[in-house]
């Protein structure tokens, strides 16, 4: 497997040397840095294959550098995952509206984060051997696009796959039908919110099966979770 570089800018050094860890662990390089400015003059020497950016830095903050990266031509195409901490919900859509590929609220699990970090560089194209995610009892193999359940593969279409693998890499958070529409569908798309009920419906029905409906849950007047809590 080819070296991935992830580039860590986090100002809490406990939490900084965590993500090091865990990031290595997975077989990421990881550089790290304790703000947006140290940052930068990293990236005169490194071309990360992702970011992992915090959004509370002192000085510039993440979701400032996040722009002004996006925005440039020499680091817009780097993905960009932003860290948020919990009570900053709303601003994770204005993270996504600045350019950030994706965001993750602390606290996260060590899995999460790293199947999160796999999804985008996959999305992305950096990062083709995806390997496999496992929650809930589904099987997820990221590389030849197939779902099984105990050694069963599952009959989705492309677009319930896609909607599956984001709720794997996105556990335990409710997701209302437009941020799902976004995260699955593309920005691009002006398609009906309805569609996102056909598509979980048939989705409930597939994993019924197999007696695992319950892990997408209804979040009444808001959308929809997946978790294998109930
Ligand atoms: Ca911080």
């Amino acid at each position: 497997m080819p070296e991935i570089n992830v580039l860590v800018v986090e100002d809490e050094e406990a939490i900084r040397e965590m993500l090091t860890m865990v990031l290595e662990q997975a077989d990421f390089t990881v550089h790290a840095a304790a703000d947006a400015q140290m940052a930068t003059v990293l990236l005169e020497d490194i071309t990360p294959d992702l970011i992992l950016l915090d959004w509370m830095l002192p000085g510039i903050s993440g979701v400032e550098w996040a722009r002004r990266l996006k925005k440039g031509d020499a680091y817009g195409e780097i993905p960009i995952i932003l860290v948020t901490a919990r009570g900053e919900e709303e601003d994770k859509v204005r993270g996504l509206d600045v350019g950030a590929d994706d965001y993750i609220t602390k606290p996260f699990s060590p899995r999460e984060l790293v199947a999160r970090i796999r999804a985008v560089l996959r999305r992305t194209g950096k990062f083709s051997k995806g390997g496999k995610i496992e929650m809930g009892g589904i099987s997820l193999d990221i590389e030849q696009h197939r779902v099984s359940i105990g050694g069963v593969e599952l009959a989705v279409s492309p677009t319930e796959y896609r909607l599956l693998e984001f709720f794997l890499t996105h556990p335990g958070r409710v997701y209302s039908r437009t941020q799902l529409l976004d995260q699955v569908w593309g920005r691009s798309t002006y398609i009906e919110e309805r569609t996102v009920d056909v598509h979980i419906r048939r989705l409930r029905k597939i994993l019924a099966e197999h007696k695992r409906e319950e892990l997408i849950q209804t979040v009444r007047g808001f959308g929809y979770r997946f978790s294998d809590t109930p």
